[in-house]
């Protein structure tokens, strides 16, 4: 028997105390419901989490999609990741440029192709021949996100990722980042790499965000994963432990995770985390800046 439906959403670790990210909140509450109602609907885990983080990415409020970070050369290079928890199947674009939607982009990989992981040109090839979104003009696409203030874009992990559990038992998981201000031009981070950034199988799901190179160190999703697998661990007491061994190696940030059974589990070693989760019959949260949270459905 399921243990009925659940999702989380993130819109990044790099929260500072003291600011407002009411707008964001907002975009949260209202996507975290939608995505309630999809998986009330009988929707697949997998198309909940693309939505989700399309919906963000498209919102302008968080260091992905329209609201991503030029990197040293003023380019705006695009990473995202998406895995679906029952069948293994992955797909990723990492350095993307030129297209609004990178999970989008990343969900064709994984369907058109035999390939988990395009990059660059090749990836950008890709998504034009699938007929996806192009950014007509930077400039004017490009927003900048909620809560960051001139100088301070590098320190922001504003990253966007859904994980959800679908009225089947069915795990999924998406990422998407527009990477870090002023990153060398090629740089990739945690995102996009399955088993860094992003990953789902039959016991968990889970996205993470932060310095994606501690996190990359860290093989921080799969460890997860492993860490309930092998060690039989609770989600949370996991969760804890690898946010611990990606500050070992240099990075802070935050994680959402879903495991078979439960709520959905928002940790973060940062000031807040933009996050937003919702249940079968337990009602929908919302909050960002430490662990002050409210209702919102
Ligand atoms: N993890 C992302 C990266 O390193 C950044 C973030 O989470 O904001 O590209």
């Amino acid at each position: 028997m399921s243990a009925g439906w659940a999702v989380a959403l993130h819109g990044g670790a790099g929260v500072h105390a003291g600011r407002s990210y009411a707008r964001a909140e907002a975009c949260l509450a209202e996507l975290v419901r939608a995505a309630s109602d999809q998986l009330s609907d009988g929707a697949p885990a997998l198309d909940v989490v693309e939505r989700a983080v399309a919906a963000m990415e498209a919102s302008g409020l968080f260091v992905a999609g329209r609201g991503s970070a030029p990197n040293r050369l003023g380019d705006v290079e695009l990473d995202a990741a998406i895995m679906d928890g029952a069948t293994h199947r992955a797909g990723a674009v990492a350095a993307l440029q030129g297209v609004a939607s990178p999970v989008t982009a990343a969900r064709r990989v994984m369907d058109a192709t035999s390939h988990v992981l395009l990059v660059g040109q090749g990836a950008t090839l890709f998504a034009g021949q699938q007929g996806l979104e192009p950014i007509l003009d930077l400039e004017t696409w490009l927003t900048t996100p909620e809560g960051f203030r001139d100088g301070d874009l590098d320190e922001g992990h504003g990253t966007v990722g859904a994980v959800a559990r679908d009225g089947k038992g069915r795990l999924a998981a998406a990422t998407s980042t527009g990477g870090t201000y002023g990153a060398s031009p090629g740089r990739v981070g945690d995102s996009p790499l399955i088993g860094a950034g992003t990953w789902a199988d039959d016991l968990v799901a889970v996205s993470c965000t932060g310095v994606g190179e501690a996190f990359i160190r860290a093989a921080a999703a799969h460890d997860l994963a492993a860490r309930v697998r092998y060690g039989g661990a609770r989600l949370e007491t996991a969760t804890d432990a690898v946010l611990r061994r990606a500050l070992e190696l240099g990075g802070d940030g935050g994680v959402i995770a879903l495991s078979r059974e439960g709520p959905a589990v928002a940790r973060f070693n940062t000031d807040g985390m933009k996050r937003a989760w919702a249940q079968e019959g337990a009602g929908a949260f919302v909050g960002s800046v430490g662990d002050d949270v409210r209702r919102v459905g």
